[in-house]
Formats: structure tokens, sequence, C-alpha cells
């Protein structure tokens, strides 16, 4: 009876943790394979951009289907990319989601143009076509949709919507790589699309992007404005003895190294298996939770195929003594390294003082923020991690239920 009781009272208040180690909410997986093909680049004459860029390019392209991969040195270097191919420039506008990353809506920015937001759908929580079409102008040139924790974004709508209008899509699917939206792999729908390979991200470069198109002047302009502006690059030059070259754009050095790529390739060969293994986490967590009172899990709406990226649950605070605060702390005593995905952008100092927002813009987004809890998810996680979010979830809000 003594020991039950210890077991069932919260870390936090002094019980046992359920873990003694920290499970992080997302982590990189790396096998031998990986480092091998890593080592042999650093054996190899070219380490900065050389014929693993362009392989690792031409691997990713045919995954997604599009025509053109073009590689950038982070997410947020291939969404400024993308930006700049799409035009934005001062006295445009360009829609994009509170739920996001930073990055998201900085790349507007960047490029001088202004970040309008709309609201989110309550149930995906990705940005909600019809907010969308509310807050469409005359200066609108772009919807920047994020397929939020790797569900793909309501696309048909808005791409209706864009050709309409005449705008550029530019789908951040950071989260996404490997999620298909009616029968259609993500990254070959919209006119551009920008993945990440950051370390938590499906498969990693340690730091890296890409931007998928379709459209070979697009793909032209992507390449220049990640290396300078300047046309054609440097090994090509050096293979046929010249040395001219002309500097057309002002552009970046953004350049994935042939060793970001390298890893990269190795890694693209187990996303099926990396997405296959999410799937079943997710599922495995749906049966535990979906049975707690007060409880929202993130869905996946008909036709979709999330990639699952993350997995947000979101709860009743009525239904509770706690609030999220509490509950994190909870769950992190318990060695849970819950984390929360996303304050909405408009909300950060920076945005505020931009733009004057109060937080009160955008309610679904703003409310939804106030529970929102991420549990681990990666492919890396065994069965006893599984059980143990299990465990601990059950046990932290079972403490707290009303
Ligand atoms: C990770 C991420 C980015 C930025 O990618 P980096 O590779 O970290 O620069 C942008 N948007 C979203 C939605 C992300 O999750």
């Amino acid at each position: 009876m003594q020991k039950r009781a210890s077991e069932e009272m919260l870390a936090i208040d002094g019980g046992k943790p359920v873990r003694q180690t920290l499970l992080p909410y997302g982590h990189q997986s790396i096998d031998e394979e990986d480092i091998q093909a890593v080592v042999e680049v650093l054996k190899s004459d070219w380490i900065t951009t050389g014929p693993k860029v362009a392989e690792f390019e031409d691997a990713l392209a045919d995954v997604v289907e599009a025509k053109y991969a073009v590689s950038f040195s982070s997410g947020t270097a291939a969404l400024h990319g993308a930006a700049f191919a799409a035009g934005l420039a001062p006295g445009d506008e360009a829609i994009t989601t509170p739920m996001t990353f930073c990055a998201t809506a900085n790349c507007i920015l960047y490029q001088g143009a202004r970040p309008v937001f709309a609201d989110v759908s309550s149930d995906t929580l990705n940005i909600d076509p019809e907010k969308i079409s509310e807050r469409i102008t005359k200066r609108t040139k772009a919807i920047i949709p994020v397929d939020y924790a790797g569900h793909p974004a309501d696309l048909d709508p808005i791409i209706e919507m864009s050709r309409e209008k005449n705008l550029t899509i530019i789908e951040d699917a950071c989260h996404a790589l490997g999620a298909r939206y009616r029968g259609k792999p993500v990254g070959g729908i919209c006119e551009m699309t920008v993945f990440s390979f950051h370390p938590v991200k499906h498969i990693t470069t340690g730091e890296g992007g890409m931007v998928t198109t379709d459209d070979a002047s697009l793909a032209k302009r992507l390449r220049r404005f990640r290396s300078h502006g300047i046309e054609g690059d440097a090994r090509t030059r050096q293979a046929k003895g010249q040395w001219y070259y002309e500097m057309v754009d002002l552009g970046y050095n953004y350049r994935l190294t042939d060793i970001g790529s390298a890893l990269g390739l190795s890694q693209l060969k187990r996303l099926g298996q990396n997405i296959a293994r999410r799937r079943e986490i997710a599922s495995r967590y749906f049966d535990a939770f979906h049975n707690i009172p007060g409880i929202t899990l993130p869905v996946e709406r008909k036709d979709i195929s999330s990639a699952w990226h993350l997995y947000p649950i979101r709860f009743d605070r009525a239904m509770f003594r706690a609030g999220r605060a509490e509950i994190f702390a909870a769950m992190r005593a318990e060695n849970l390294g819950v984390n929360v995905h996303y304050i909405p952008v408009h909300t950060h100092p920076y945005y505020r003082s931009l733009f004057g927002y109060e937080g009160d813009e955008y309610p679904i987004a703003e409310k939804a923020y106030e529970t929102l809890i991420s549990l681990p998810m990666y492919s890396g996680m065994n069965d006893e991690d599984i059980d143990d979010v299990i465990q601990i979830v059950k046990k932290v809000f079972g403490c707290y239920a009303i």
C-alpha cells in the first residue's frame, strides 16, 4: 500500500518519477551507415558544394515527386529563398498562420514585405482557408500555409484562391516530409514547398533545408539566391577552367555542404521506416488517450496521411485543477520532455512592437496555445519509451482531474 501511494504521488510533489532519464520530444536518429557516408565525404575533394549536394537534391525531388529541389543551409534560409523567388518586396503582403515557428513569418519581413496572419481551424490547427480569403487585399502576393505537426494544410481551397487572385503559394512543410495530401506527396503540390533538416525534423543534415518546385525559372532564382546571386557554381567553373562569373541578384551564402548532403542522402533511405514508426506511435497514443475526458488529440482528416512530426495534445481547462504551466512542470518532473508548439507568432514582442498586436486577434490559435503540450514523437523511441509517455500522461492528468 505504502509503495503504491508513493508511485502514484506526482514527482513534483515528492513522489518517484516514472522515468529516471529525460525523454526528449524529438531527437535525430543516426546509424553507422550515416556516419560512414559523412566520413567518405570528409576524405573526398569536395566538402562544401560538391557532387553530394546535387545527388541529395535529386533524391529528395524524386521522393516528393517534384521536378526540382534546391538545397539551402537551413529551413529558414530556404524560406527566405522562396520569399525572394516569389518576388515578395516592400509594399507586398503575404498571409500566413500564427500557429508556427517564427521563421515562417520572418521570411516575409526579410524581403521587406508585411506578414498578415489568418486564424487556424480548431481541429488541425492549420490555417483556415476562409480566414485567408478575408485577409486578401490588392497588396497580397503570397500565401504561406504551414503543415502543422506534419498534417498537410487544407491545400485545395488555398490553391483555388491563389489561382483566382494570381498569388504564389509557399508551403512551409518543415513538419511534413513524407506526408500525403489527397494521394499526392507533400512537396509537389504547391509552387514551392520548403523543408527543414534540423535534427528534430524527419531527416537531418545537421542544419539544412530545401525548396522543391516544378517551375524551372523559380528553381533558377532559388539557386542564384543561395549563392550570392551569382550564376552557375564554383565547381562547374573549376571543371571547365573558367574564372568569369556574373552576380545578377543580391543573394546570400545559404549553401548546404556535401557533408550535410551525404548525411541527408543516407537518412532519406530510412524516411519510409521513420514515418511508419511515427504512425505506430501516434496510433498507440490514440488508443491510450482517446477515452480520457477533457483531452483533445491531434486528428488526421480524411484523405490525409500525416508525417507526425509532433504529437500536440490540448486539454479542457475547466476539467482540471491546474493550467498548462503546472501540468507541464509536473510532466517534466516525471522526466517527460514535453514542449509547446507554438507561441503564436504575433504575440512575440518583436511582432507586437512592429504591428501593435494585442494578442487577441486570432482567438482559435491563442486559445489552443494556452493548453498545448507536445508529447515525445520521433522514430528512435522504443516501446518502453512509449509506455512511459502513456503512464506519465495518465498519471499527471489523473492527479489534476476535477
Ligand atoms: C523547423 C522549422 C523552420 C525552420 O527550419 P530551420 O531548419 O530550423 O531553419 C521553419 N518553419 C517551421 C514550421 C519549422 O518547424
